[in-house]
């Protein structure tokens, strides 16, 4: 146990991964920004920038003809559409690009629900270029075919799932040949002074916060649990290179085969299908 927390078993996980999900989508989007002081945002700036790549201006508006996306994303454990809707933003504000279309998959109803009313916001609603899939990561849902994604991103979501290799081979698969993976997960602090301030911040700001805003410590201490139990950097490195992917060099920053956030707290990594 770590500070006298239990260890949760497996079988346990996903009820309580579950759990905390449904207890928050409502408020989801306020508890990261609490937990995070906002800086969960910059994160997946910083990581949809890097996907993204430079995209030719729209062929064709969504809504008219026969919809035909010039890059396919699949953006997995895509929650209330954080990653998505940064997606279509960049590709329409940087590219004029309108061509591109996002489908999320997600485990847990609720989190599919408040995204699919956050999208009803947007320009993006009722257009081709965003659906939402209740699915598993490690099981794809059928309609997904194999070599079909130019890109597949999955934020802060694989921590949360039972077999690291079942997600990422599963995204090898449905990725075309040159299709590009982005990672972007709690990573290891690696400088000791800032590791041990962020190790009393996770177990005790975070419960407390937890306790506050969805009325459950439990969870939120099994949440800061998986932070602590998800591989180092360079070992969930070596996952994506065994799932077949090509990376950079085993090291961080440019040219290896991850990029740290905030000092390691969010860690992004990325691959190729050859
Ligand atoms: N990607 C979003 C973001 O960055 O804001 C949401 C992240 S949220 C912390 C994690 C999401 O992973 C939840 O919506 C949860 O339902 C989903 N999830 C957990 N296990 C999953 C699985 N095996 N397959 C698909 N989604 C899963």
């Amino acid at each position: 146990t770590h500070f006298g927390f239990r260890q949760v078993p497996e079988e346990e996980k996903e009820t309580l991964v579950g759990g905390v999900f449904s207890s928050v989508a409502s408020n989801y989007d306020l508890m990261n920004d609490s937990m995070s002081l906002g800086i969960h945002r910059l994160w997946k700036d910083s990581f949809v920038k890097s996907l993204v790549p430079r995209l030719p201006p729209s062929r064709h508006s969504p809504g008219n003809e026969i919809w035909q996306p010039s890059f396919k994303c699949l953006d997995v454990a895509g929650g209330t559409g954080d990653i998505a809707l940064r997606i279509l933003d960049r590709a329409r504000e940087q590219y004029g690009n309108r061509d591109v279309e996002v489908e999320i998959v997600d485990l847990n109803q609720g989190m599919l629900d408040e995204g699919r009313k956050r999208v009803a916001k947007t320009m993006y609603y009722n257009t081709p270029q965003i659906s939402f899939t209740h699915g598993n990561a490690q099981s794809l849902p059928s309609h997904i075919a194999s070599n079909s994604i130019d890109l597949y991103t999955i934020a802060f979501g694989i921590r949360n799932c039972t077999s690291l290799p079942a997600v990422l081979s599963e995204a090898f698969r449905v990725l075309k040949p040159g299709g590009k993976l982005g990672v972007l997960e709690f990573g290891k602090v690696g400088n000791p002074l800032f590791a041990q301030i962020y190790r009393q911040y996770s177990f005790s700001f975070i419960p407390i916060m937890g306790k506050i805003l969805a009325g459950d410590s439990e969870s939120y201490r099994y949440l800061v649990e998986s932070i602590e139990k998800f591989p180092t950097q360079e070992e969930f490195a070596t996952l994506v290179q065994q799932a077949g992917f090509q990376t950079g060099q085993l090291r961080e920053g440019k040219g290896g085969a991850w990029t740290d956030f905030t000092g390691g707290i969010a860690t992004m990594w990325t691959g190729v299908k050859a």
